[in-house]
């Protein structure tokens, strides 16, 4: 593992500036790595973590950086909750934590630096200092992951019936006898113009 400040630089960089959520999110995944004693997720270890954000602000990013786990290996779960919370799944062992900023950190971050002007400074600051555990909630938890939900599952191509669009394993719905993808079978986003 790096440094705190060697993750916030490669942070800085990935995510364009540095805030406090960057801090928090180096700092949260830091200490999920070291409590599931995985020291290098970008190396060896590359293929043992599995992460869930439940917030897609500055910190996820950060999470990112650090853990390696990313959208589009399949290693990052977003589920969009708005809270400032990561869960870190090690497939080896198949222990899990939860992590969570606490609300009381905001207030103890204008206590720690009443000298800096704006809340952003007051925080970047203060948590890079603040002890873990005034910072954090952590609860060891279970994940159940589904085969396809694993980084490295490769499994059977389904095309919709209706918009002829191809759809990676178990995405699929079945409507009336017909195999949908989601957006057919009502649950699209967008709509066409
Ligand atoms: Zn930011
Ligand atoms: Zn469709």
């Amino acid at each position: 593992m790096l440094s705190l400040n060697d993750y916030l630089r490669d942070a800085e960089q990935a995510h364009g500036h540095l805030c406090a959520g960057q801090v928090l999110g180096v700092r949260m995944a830091m200490l999920g790595l070291a409590k599931l004693g995985i020291e290098d997720p970008h190396g060896k270890d590359r293929k043992r973590l599995v992460t869930f954000v439940e917030i897609d602000r500055c910190a996820t990013d950060a999470i990112s950086v650090v853990t390696g786990c990313r959208l589009g290996k399949r290693a990052l779960k977003f589920r969009d909750w708005g809270k400032m919370a990561a869960t870190f799944v090690d497939l080896e062992s198949g222990k899990a934590i939860r992590i969570a900023a606490k609300e009381s950190s905001k207030k103890l971050a204008r206590e720690m630096h009443p000298e800096l002007e704006s809340k952003n400074q007051q925080q970047m600051l203060a948590y890079r200092e603040m002890p873990a555990d005034d910072l954090f909630a952590m609860q060891w938890v279970k994940v159940e992951l589904l085969a396809e939900e694993f980084p490295g599952y490769k499994g059977e191509r389904t095309v919709c019936a209706q918009c002829g669009e191809g759809i990676n394993f178990r995405r699929e719905v079945e409507l009336n006898g017909r195999i949908l993808c989601r957006a057919c079978a009502g649950e699209r986003y967008y709509r066409p113009e």
